[in-house]
């Protein structure tokens, strides 16, 4: 089986744009298994040379906007359980917000390798938020932007150094 991600991070800082691009057309579905939650996508991702299963969180919910629910909050721990490694994403335009904190706990304690993705970082816009995020103690953010493509250089030095 090959290496795995999961990219875990509170509704709307771009999760699922990250995955998308890092899996292209490849996209699988995953069948409803029981306790395993619904909603939760699984592809083949590539960066460069690189290759990996990668797992991406939440979609059902993401309307519910605030708080971690339950729901949210079992798929996260059921995707890090899966991974090798995880990606935790958030908004570095919107800055740290207190869900932000919540998700950032479950990557802390999962005591496995972490790369925190600043994202929506394009045109130097997420500096601030970046910079804030030291304070997780998640290590160095990596500035990208999911949706516009940039910082995928750094990014796979970030993952290869984990794979
Ligand atoms: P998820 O809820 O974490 O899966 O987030 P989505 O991938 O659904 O993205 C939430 C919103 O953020 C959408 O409107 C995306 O277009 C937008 N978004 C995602 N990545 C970026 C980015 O790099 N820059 C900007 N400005 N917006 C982004
Ligand atoms: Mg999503």
């Amino acid at each position: 089986m090959s290496f795995t991600f999961a990219i875990i991070g509170r509704p709307n800082v771009g999760k699922s744009t990250l995955f998308n691009r890092l899996v292209g057309q490849k996209l699988a579905l995953v069948d409803d298994t029981p306790g395993v939650t619904r909603d939760r996508r699984e592809g083949e991702g590539r960066l460069g040379d690189l290759e990996f299963t990668i797992i991406d969180t939440a979609g059902l919910d993401e309307g519910a906007k605030g708080s971690l629910t339950a729901r949210m909050q079992q798929q996260t721990e059921t995707a890090i359980e899966l991974a090798d490694a995880l990606m935790f994403v958030f908004d570095a335009r919107a800055g740290l917000t207190p869900n932000d904190r919540a998700f950032a706990d479950f990557a802390r304690r999962a005591n496995k390798p972490v790369v925190l993705v600043a994202n929506k970082s394009e045109g130097k816009a997420g500096e601030i938020g970046a910079m804030e995020s030291y304070a997780l103690g998640l290590g160095d953010p990596v500035q990208i932007s999911a949706e516009h493509g940039e910082g995928l250089s750094e990014l796979y030095d970030a993952l290869r150094a984990l794979m």
